[in-house]
């Protein structure tokens, strides 16, 4: 007798869930990022970041700036805040602030792009980073302007080329670790989208740490950036990463500047305690008000 195969019912697997679901709107999702960009695997590696510390929900708080990286504030469950461009620093400090009588313990963490917080928002960067209001700055580096049309900008690196410089860019770019650091930032680090273990790990001790903490995040932007740069894809911009990457932890941050071509530091640059800005604020107002007051 001749055996016919029958199809097998499709089985429908229910009540399954991912251990990191209530961190996201899923109702939102999928996101709008293009194929093959960065900004997702940034986003997944904060909310491992925030299950490996076992975060309540309620015991962050999400700001984002406008650009692509703004998306992220969302497509993340806890409390979080889409702001104007160039005003996520303000707003968080503002927010950190106010909930320290309430909920002294809440995290506030800053996630965003080159617009919001070098050009439009960069004196706010470097006034938060010297009064080290705790904060926990994610910054991801795809060295245009992507969401805009790929218009280069303070992070674009010399030579690289984007709508706005079609012959290449002649400006000097910022040294953010550099300039994180000398503003005063206790805790900097920068790595790539390739390194995501090691990237979740910084996002993780930055949140742990009270103060200003800024971790740099090279991201791919394939649509806007490689394409006119010979990284088309945003897997040959991974592999860029793995090839010109150099791990060197406690480097001097005056040499992590990145030029095309050649081989960049990622790792932890500074790592120190300081006391942050509403300690210092809440000892001087000890000292000078309430004694008076008795
Ligand atoms: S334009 Fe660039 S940064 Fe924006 S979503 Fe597309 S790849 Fe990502």
């Amino acid at each position: 007798m001749r055996h016919v195969a029958t199809k097998p019912e499709p089985q429908i697997v229910k009540d399954v869930h991912h251990p990191l679901e209530h961190y996201f709107r899923s109702e939102r999702l999928p996101h709008i990022w293009c194929s093959g960009c960065g900004l997702g695997t940034a986003m997944s590696c904060l909310a491992a970041a925030f299950g490996h510390l076992k975060l309540d929900v309620d015991d962050v708080s999400v700001v984002s700036g406008i650009g692509c990286s703004g998306r992220l504030a969302g497509y993340m469950r806890p409390d979080s805040y889409h702001t104007t461009h160039g005003r996520a620093l303000p707003f968080a400090t503002g927010l950190r602030v106010a909930l320290e009588k309430t909920k002294p313990g809440h995290k506030v963490v800053v996630f965003s792009g080159d617009g919001d917080l070098f050009s439009i928002g960069g004196n706010h960067f470097i006034q938060a980073a010297r009064r080290n209001i705790d904060l926990s700055v994610f910054y991801v580096n795809n060295f245009n302007y992507g969401m805009t049309g790929g218009q280069v900008g303070p992070t674009t690196p010399m030579g690289a080329k984007g709508t706005t410089a079609p012959y290449g860019m002649f400006e000097h770019p910022f040294n953010l670790p550099y300039l994180a650091a000398s503003s005063g930032a206790p805790y900097v680090a920068r790595w790539t989208t390739l390194h995501v273990h090691r990237l979740q790990k910084a996002m993780e001790e930055a949140i742990q740490k009270k103060g200003f903490t800024f971790v740099e995040i090279i991201a791919p932007c394939p649509t806007n950036y490689g394409r006119r740069n010979g990284l088309p894809t945003g897997l040959d911009e991974m592999r860029y990463y793995r090839e010109e990457a150099v791990i060197e932890n406690f480097a001097d941050p005056k040499d992590a500047e990145i030029i095309p071509g050649k081989p960049f530091i990622v790792g932890t640059f500074v790592d120190e305690d300081k006391p942050d800005y509403l300690e210092i604020y809440q000892k001087f107002v000890a000292d000078h008000f309430e004694v008076a007051a008795k």
